[in-house]
């Protein structure tokens, strides 16, 4: 994504979005952040990551290194914003691919949104620097992260990651340091991370470094590139995983990629009401007040709204 030009290292991809989009936020999926509204969704070419099962992998495995980015469309940041205003959506969110492969056009995208008022959302593989996190932290309010495994082997195998750890310190960080609303993704693969042991380490981890409240999306995982191979997600394999989930104490753990899911609404734990109802785009139904059941007064950890 970045090379050498006339002596000066530059970004191939600065405001060269590959894909554009005004997505549902639950699409993210974020559940407890700002729900019931749309957001502009900004993706590029590139990751630094190599996941074997990505499903956007023809944009986030593709280099830029040859032109690629330059027969992209330009989007600047004032017309990112513009774009938002016309179709009156409420954020932006980078997603699609890895934002931190154009992190300096997330900081600029960024600092319009946040001066316009409206709400700005990272989905990360969560693999960078405490300094790249630091860089675009003060002018995020979410992060999404993907917990793809328990173990280091896990993660190798998955990502090609050797070494997680600076996954699990951006969620902490994300939240603690930068105040950013922070929900977790595991997509689980049968045979490799979906096995109880492995369930338990990664709902324990949320649990005891992001907070009980902490929503945590378990996935079908759907076969494509290079896990083509293998079968997807059985629907006991997911509810099990839940039910884990929720024995460890997270209060709000959701089955994702199942259209239809009972789970996808949201409950709330204390008077057991269902305070946001969601279909497979969105939330139709949304009774939170200032983070709170309207029913109980239950904190839901909901923000936004
Ligand atoms: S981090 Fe996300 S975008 Fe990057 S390869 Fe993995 S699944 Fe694909």
């Amino acid at each position: 994504m970045r090379g050498v030009r006339e002596g000066e290292v530059v970004s191939f991809v600065y405001g060269r979005p590959a894909s554009v989009g005004s997505d549902e936020i639950e699409k993210k999926p974020f559940f407890h952040f700002h729900p019931g509204t749309r957001a502009l969704s900004l993706g590029t070419l590139g990751c630094n990551v190599l996941c074997s099962g990505c499903q956007n992998w023809q944009i986030s495995h593709a280099g830029a290194s040859g032109g690629e980015a330059e027969r992209l469309a330009f989007l600047s940041p004032s017309r990112a914003l513009d774009m938002a205003r016309r179709f009156r959506l409420s954020g932006v969110v980078w997603t699609y691919n890895e934002p931190a492969v154009w992190l300096e056009y997330v900081y600029d995208v960024a600092q319009v949104f946040r001066r316009a008022g409206l709400y700005t959302a990272l989905v990360t593989s969560g693999f960078m620097t405490v300094d790249a996190l630091d860089f675009v932290g003060p002018l995020l309010d979410a992060v999404k992260v993907d917990l793809k495994a328990a173990s280091p082997e896990g993660w190798a195998w998955l990502t090609k990651i050797k070494d997680p750890q600076p996954v699990l310190d951006l969620a902490v960080r994300a939240r603690e340091v930068h105040g950013c609303h922070v929900e977790v993704v595991s997509n689980l693969v049968p045979g490799l991370n979906a096995d109880d042991t492995s369930v338990g380490i990664v709902a324990s981890w949320v649990r005891d470094f992001l907070g009980v409240n902490t929503p945590w999306h378990v996935t079908r995982f759907i076969p494509d590139f290079e896990l083509s191979y293998l079968a997807q997600t059985p629907l006991a394999v997911l509810e099990r995983a839940a039910a884990l989930g929720r024995k460890e104490g997270l209060r709000f753990v959701y089955v994702g990629n199942v259209p239809g899911h009972v789970s996808r609404h949201t409950t709330c734990p204390a008077c057991g009401r269902t305070v946001i109802h969601r279909d497979d785009r969105g939330a139709t139904e949304v009774r939170v007040k200032a983070g709170c059941c309207v029913f109980c007064g239950e904190d839901l950890g909901v923000v936004g709204i």
